[in-house]
């Protein structure tokens, strides 16, 4: 597939050459300021003016100028129900919901889970669904049938529906919509957003599936009510994603949050990244199996057996999940010296067994973070089901049609 690498890395020496990237080139101030009202009403309201103001830092009549286009064009409308004192209204403001809707795809191996969500990130239909060709192109077949069957069971208006956001894991360059690198679907520089935009005649937006899950948390779950978060997930995998200062962290070719893949044991276990005692390689779900196996000398596939184990009181069982306890808090002592963030959400299908760890990691994070980078963060752990991912990616989705659609509002606004 030449034409695809081609792509990717034309696109990385074009950032390398420091030129910006048609996102950065759209980010006027007045751009960015609208953007950051209407994310403010979206995560903290109903919302006055007034508080609007105060969150965002912009004048009183910033706000006014910048809200009436939203007003005019259905993005916002005013609650007067909770309208304040008479004669001093202060009509709250807050995101319509029903003014777009977005399709978001969690894209697993061999299965897929859709939703379609609306403006306040409320689904209204899930579907579940396996299919048995990874290729680029059963993955679109996938997607279509997908789609149908979401929009059949909840009918969005067309011009409503902004298009479809799709997460996975990998190392997934957004900005570019290709996918440098999924190991899981064994893709290379696959332009993903392409191949489903062509098939499906709508925009598609593709991310890294954890990306995804943190916006997710941002815009509508416990991380709304914060700046700057980390999001770490545990499973079969580790991953992580950064908001900061209000933005997703994705590095130059969205290659961030490879937190998996930071080294915490020199003579630890071959990663399948080739490196040796990296995070995953020591905290997946396989890679405790594997060291139960080792200490216990009996073969154990499934992390659900050692799970099992441990709760039945094996010594074994349960020092494989103290041991990767320790690692994960190590390496996210590192993480919160590094960011000092106040929160850091842990997440993804390992936390189901976290009372076997969390003590163990607790305590490990206590010890090896520096000054108070550990007291200032509050560490929860959430389960997020798969439905939620796939929210994230209609989040996604939704993003960056909304914010699109606002910039082009701006140019009604006078300076
Ligand atoms: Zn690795």
């Amino acid at each position: 597939m030449p034409k695809m690498v081609r792509r990717a890395g034309s696109d990385a020496l074009t950032r390398r050459a420091g030129h910006e990237s048609a996102a950065d080139r759209s980010g006027s101030s007045r751009d960015h300021h609208i953007g950051a009202l209407f994310e403010a009403v979206l995560t903290r309201g109903p919302l006055s003016r007034r508080d609007a103001a105060r969150i965002t830092g912009l004048s009183a009549a910033s706000v006014t100028k910048l809200v009436r286009p939203m007003i005019e064009h259905g993005y916002l409308v005013e609650n007067t129900r909770e309208a304040g004192v008479p004669g001093r209204p202060q009509i709250p403001l807050q995101v319509d919901a029903a003014r777009h809707y977005a399709i978001g795809i969690k894209l697993m191996d061999g299965e897929i889970v859709g939703v379609v969500a609306d403006l306040h990130g409320e689904v209204q239909s899930s579907h579940r669904m396996r299919y048995p060709d990874t290729s680029p192109t059963g993955v679109a077949d996938a997607i279509e049938a997908m789609t149908a069957t979401l929009l059949e069971r909840s009918p969005v208006e067309r011009e409503r529906l902004l298009g479809i956001g799709i997460g996975l894991g990998g190392h997934i360059n957004g900005a570019a919509g290709v996918v440098v690198e999924s190991p899981f679907m064994d893709w290379h520089n696959v332009p993903l957003q392409d191949v489903i935009a062509q098939r499906m005649q709508l925009p598609v937006v593709i991310e890294n599936d954890v990306n995804t899950l943190a916006l997710a948390e941002q815009w509508f779950g416990a991380g709304s009510a914060f700046n700057s978060f980390a999001l770490v997930t545990i499973g079969a995998g580790v991953g992580c994603a950064l908001v900061l200062d209000g933005k997703l962290w994705r590095g130059v070719s969205g290659a961030a949050g490879e937190f998996g893949h930071m080294i915490v044991d020199s003579n630890g276990p071959v990663c399948h990244c080739g490196k040796r005692g990296c995070l995953e390689a020591v905290v997946s779900d396989s890679a405790i199996a594997a060291a139960m196996s080792h200490s216990a000398g009996r073969k154990i596939s499934k992390v659900s057996q050692v799970v099992a184990e441990a709760h039945a009181g094996d010594e074994d069982a349960q020092r494989a999940f103290t041991q990767a306890g320790v690692a994960l808090g190590r390496a996210i002592a590192a993480l919160l010296n590094l960011l000092n963030p106040p929160l850091l959400i842990l997440s993804g299908e390992g936390i189901a067994a976290s009372d076997l760890f969390i003590d163990a990691l607790h305590a490990e994070l206590k010890h090896d973070s520096f000054s108070s980078t550990a007291a200032d963060c509050r560490v929860i752990v959430r389960p997020l089901p798969d439905e939620v991912w796939a929210r994230g990616a209609a989040a996604t989705m939704l993003r960056h049609g909304v914010m699109h659609s606002l910039s082009r509002l701006t140019d009604q606004v006078s300076a």
